[in-house]
């Protein structure tokens, strides 16, 4: 583990560096680097929406290649899918001799989408948490943890430099572990889809749609399946499963054991196994990155169903109506797709 007494600062003293997107990820890094007295200015489109957002929070924007030519670290925030186009046509062709990339998701590296030139130091810092807990956190005196790697090291200083920039953002404060492009990739990309993502969502579907099938109220469900799910994985982030285990009751612990492999049988394992699979040989990155090229129509109809899915009119209501929730991301609008 790396924290805050393992990186030095002042390695980005000197250094100007162009934060390319300001969304989830963009905002938080551009922020935090900025409190943490980096000197920082936005990358985006002509006429992007993200403008007036940064201004406002008090940064200075440029259109992403005025901002790349005047850096000596440019972070890649902008959607994955969009990143290899950016690279091409507003990075590469203004990027500083010696400059840094960095990334917070190894992907387009990964599966071999930017390549970049030999000079060129490329970094990863990955905090594992939504972009927007980590401005909280950082605003909180927190961090959120990071993972970091270096791809290609042309200065010799790339791994001072990742580290120097994941104490920037926060996220030493909370610890850092090394890893590489290949592991944080297949890693997060699997994590998101068999379990955190996919997996939860579609877990708590399957038991809103069984207790509504089965004639009991859509309200009681929700809070049976969805809204205590949060107060769980609380416990589990906090003490493990063991913790978990320990606070709930004993017919609850007792049904854990007995129902839990019942439901999640080894099939599901096996399915995971199918999900990696894809993951590593490449198979999902080109059916995601085929579809966001031809539009995004696959993409487009599956958020849209899930939105249609009762769960989500039935938690709008309940959660307008009652007090234990409130919203803090406030660019987020409920029932929006996106
Ligand atoms: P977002 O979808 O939130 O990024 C949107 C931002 O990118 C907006 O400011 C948008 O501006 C800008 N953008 C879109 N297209 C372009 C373009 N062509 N040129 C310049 N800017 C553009 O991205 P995330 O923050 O979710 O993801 C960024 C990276 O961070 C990804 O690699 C992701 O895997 C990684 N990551 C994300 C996490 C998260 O919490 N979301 C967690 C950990 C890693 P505009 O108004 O112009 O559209
Ligand atoms: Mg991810
Ligand atoms: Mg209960």
């Amino acid at each position: 583990m790396f924290y805050e007494d393992d990186a030095d600062l002042s390695v980005l003293s000197g250094r100007k560096v162009a934060v390319v997107g300001y969304g989830s990820q963009g905002h938080a890094h551009a922020l935090n680097l900025r409190d943490s007295g980096v000197d920082v200015v936005v990358g985006l489109r002509e006429g992007s929406s993200s403008v007036a957002k940064a201004e406002e929070q008090g940064l200075a924007v440029l259109p992403v290649a005025e901002a790349v030519k005047a850096a000596d670290l440019v972070v890649i925030l902008a959607p994955d899918q969009v990143q290899r186009h950016v690279y091409r046509d507003e990075i590469e062709p203004n990027l500083k001799p010696g400059a840094t990339l960095v990334f917070s998701h190894g992907f387009n590296i990964r599966f071999g989408y930017i390549k970049p030139a030999e000079g060129i130091d490329v970094v990863m810092v990955a905090p594992k948490g939504p972009g927007h807990t980590v401005r909280r956190e950082y605003v909180d005196g927190r961090g959120v943890p990071v993972i970091i790697a270096v791809e290609q090291d042309a200065s010799g200083n790339a791994w001072d430099v990742a580290l120097a920039y994941a104490k920037g953002i926060g996220g030493l404060r909370a610890g850092g572990i090394k890893t590489t492009f290949t592991e944080e990739t297949e890693t997060d990309l699997f994590g998101e889809q068999a379990v955190l993502c996919g997996g939860a969502s579609q877990l708590v579907q399957y038991g809103f749609e069984t207790l509504t099938e089965a004639g009991y109220q859509p309200e009681i469900a929700y809070f049976e399946v969805l809204h205590e799910l949060k107060l769980i994985v609380d416990l589990m982030i906090e003490g493990g499963i063991a913790k978990q285990r320990w606070s709930i009751s004993d017919t609850a612990e007792y049904g854990d054991y007995v129902s839990g492999p019942r439901v999640i049988d080894p099939r599901v394992k096996e399915n995971m196994k199918a999900v990696l699979g894809d993951i590593q040989n490449g198979a999902f990155a080109e059916r995601f990155i085929t579809d966001q090229d031809n539009g995004a129509p696959e993409f487009k109809a599956l958020r849209a169903k899930g939105e249609a899915h009762p769960i989500e009119s039935t938690g709008r209501e309940l959660r307008s109506m009652y007090a234990w929730i409130k919203d803090t991301d406030s660019d987020y609008v409920e029932g929006s797709a996106g």
